[in-house]
């Protein structure tokens, strides 16, 4: 069954060794001891539900601890203390869009907010309820799971918008297709989800970010349904879809969608290749994707990021005969590692892989085969669950994320770094931080950065360090040039900063077709953009 309160299924657990335990310790120091709350203790505290009654709708008190929070930071102290929980006043499943209309149709009858919600991976805090003097309703896509329509002449698949990552990919696979987008939430993320957030999978270089994927659908909007036709290409106005894409389920909810889907690929492996140093690493990194070598995927990460998998990943006799065979060919402590996806039939693949790799080695690279690959594809989408054995030790974990041109990769890469490094230093706590480039562009590269430190002695302690860290981060992200997410989103958390990008025009354009679609403000109230525009300029004057 699926956690509660953090990351997967509760029969799964990311043990760690004691030769990690012992890394991690002697980074960061040795954590406190956590105090969760029960599911049972949690229950005791779900109010009345303020919902007059509908057949699609439960207002079981689990049911609403369960789709209180996503799963950002903050999300899990609020789960696991109960701290600053606002429940939702019932959960509806609907089976259908008739059904989906429906719901909104009674949202608007009752004054009622609703919460679109796909698989509730959201790390930014979309899918939180906020205090509101009216009842909230989440509605939980997940029972639009089926695939509605296939033509492998175009290449299209059409599903309900709430089926989630596994059950999108073994409908695709029983019939020899793949869609190819893996974020790693992928186990419980769902298609309308990836497609609200403008998520990017895993191997976007090889299938491209959803925007590339999703090719129409239907969209329930309060104003009425939205039916975007799949056309391959249409010079007919703006895109419909562009303003769907990232709507944070503020202007519609999604429910079927058809995307662009393409043959299993006979071949999807994964080779590693490690640099001596950062700068020859990015060089090669860039030389690789700029010449457009068809690839599935690039990931390079820092010495420290490099290290840090090292030390975690067990194993500690091969590694040492991996360092003491890439020390003879100078390849030391300041190795960077560069895993290479090379996907499609054996001889495109095979050349994609030699030219990639003679690039590589242009600028110093050491190819070192498969196995780390291989490695990397068995626990792709088991990381997550890193962060509950880490809480239970005593540590906060938690990733941000961000893109820029290549002039600003290195430089915007540090100054995250940095702020995270120096953000604790007032109460003498050491953050351990590491970054990885995990989707490269011609023009630039995504910077995704994680960061380790020890809980606090309770919830508003560790609440209060997270705070810090992050509005630091968020800060050198955007004094730096640099987007405020290149794949996770907007929400709540990165709210504030949004007006650095987009400016205060952009906003109210935004503003403008959330009023077209939704003009009595009933879908997922206070996420993407502040209920009231005003708020823009007031953090227009706070980042001046
Ligand atoms: C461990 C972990 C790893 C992650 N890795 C990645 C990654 O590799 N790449 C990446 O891009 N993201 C990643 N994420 C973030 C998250 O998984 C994505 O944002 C994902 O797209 C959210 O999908 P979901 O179905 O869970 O949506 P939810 O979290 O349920 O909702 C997110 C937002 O979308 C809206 N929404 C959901 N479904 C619909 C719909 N049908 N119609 C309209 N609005 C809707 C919601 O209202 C909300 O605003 C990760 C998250 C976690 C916890």
């Amino acid at each position: 069954m699926r956690r509660w309160n953090g990351w997967g299924d509760d029969a799964q657990n990311y043990p760690l060794t004691s030769a990690a335990k012992a890394v991690l310790e002697d980074l960061v120091g040795a954590g406190p001891q956590p105090q969760d709350m029960t599911l049972g203790a949690l229950i005791k505290h779900v109010p009345p539900s303020r919902l007059p009654a509908h057949p699609l709708i439960t207002t079981a008190a689990e049911e609403r601890v369960r789709h209180a929070r996503g799963q950002s930071f903050p999300d899990l102290i609020a789960m696991r203390s109960g701290r600053g929980l606002v429940f939702p006043d019932g959960v509806a499943y609907p089976l259908s869009s008739a059904d989906v209309r429906a719901l909104i149709d009674y949202g608007r009858q009752h004054d009622v907010r609703l919460i679109p919600y796909g698989g509730g991976t959201s790390v930014v805090g979309h899918v939180n309820p906020e205090p509101s003097p009216q009842p909230v309703l989440t509605v939980n896509l997940s029972h639009l799971n089926q695939l509605l329509a296939f033509d492998p002449t175009e290449r299209l698949a059409r599903f309900g918008a709430g089926v989630a990552g596994p059950d999108l990919e073994a409908q695709l696979r029983a019939q020899g297709y793949t869609l190819g987008h893996f974020p790693q939430s992928f186990e419980y993320s769902t298609l309308g989800g990836w497609i609200a957030t403008r998520s990017s999978g895993q191997q976007s270089l090889g299938f491209g970010r959803i925007e590339q994927l999703w090719a129409g659908g239907h969209v329930e909007t309060p104003s009425g349904a939205l039916e975007l036709p799949s056309f391959p290409a249409s010079a007919a106005g703006p895109d419909l879809r562009e303003m769907l894409l990232g709507s944070e389920g503020r202007m519609g909810i999604i429910s079927e969608a058809t995307v662009r889907v393409r043959p299993l690929p006979p071949v999807d492996d994964v080779h590693a290749v490690f640099f001596p140093t950062w700068e020859q690493a990015e060089l090669g990194a860039r030389a690789i994707v700029q010449a457009g070598v068809p690839l599935s995927m690039l990931r390079l990460s820092t010495p420290t990021e490099t290290m840090t998998n090292l030390a975690l990943a067990g194993h500690r006799r091969l590694i040492g005969l991996l360092e003491r065979g890439l020390s003879l060919r100078h390849v030391g402590s300041e190795k960077c590692v560069l895993m290479v996806g090379v996907m499609g039939q054996p001889a495109q693949a095979r050349l994609s892989l030699k030219v990639a790799l003679g690039l590589a080695r242009e600028h110093g690279g050491v190819a070192v085969g498969r196995f780390m690959g291989r490695q990397w594809q068995k626990n792709r989408f088991r990381a997550p669950y890193l962060r509950n054995t880490l809480w239970a030790l005593g540590y906060g974990v938690d990733t941000l994320e961000t893109a820029t041109t290549w002039h600003n990769v290195t430089p915007l890469l540090k100054a995250v770094e940095g702020a995270l490094h120096g953000a604790l230093a007032g109460e003498d706590q050491p953050v351990h931080v590491f970054t990885h480039l995990s989707h490269l562009y011609t023009t630039g590269s995504s910077i995704y950065t994680t960061y380790v430190f020890r809980l606090g002695q309770d919830a508003d302690a560790t609440l209060a360090r997270w705070h810090t860290l992050k509005t630091a981060a968020s800060r050198a992200i955007v004094a730096h040039g640099g987007t405020i997410s290149h794949q996770h989103g907007v929400g709540v958390d990165h709210r504030p900063y949004l007006v650095a990008e987009k400016g205060a025009l952009g906003l109210q354009a935004i503003a403008a077709l959330t009023t077209t679609f939704d003009p009595g403000g009933l879908l997922n109230p206070g996420k993407l953009i502040e209920r009231q525009m005003q708020g823009a300029d007031n953090v227009e004057r706070e980042l001046a």
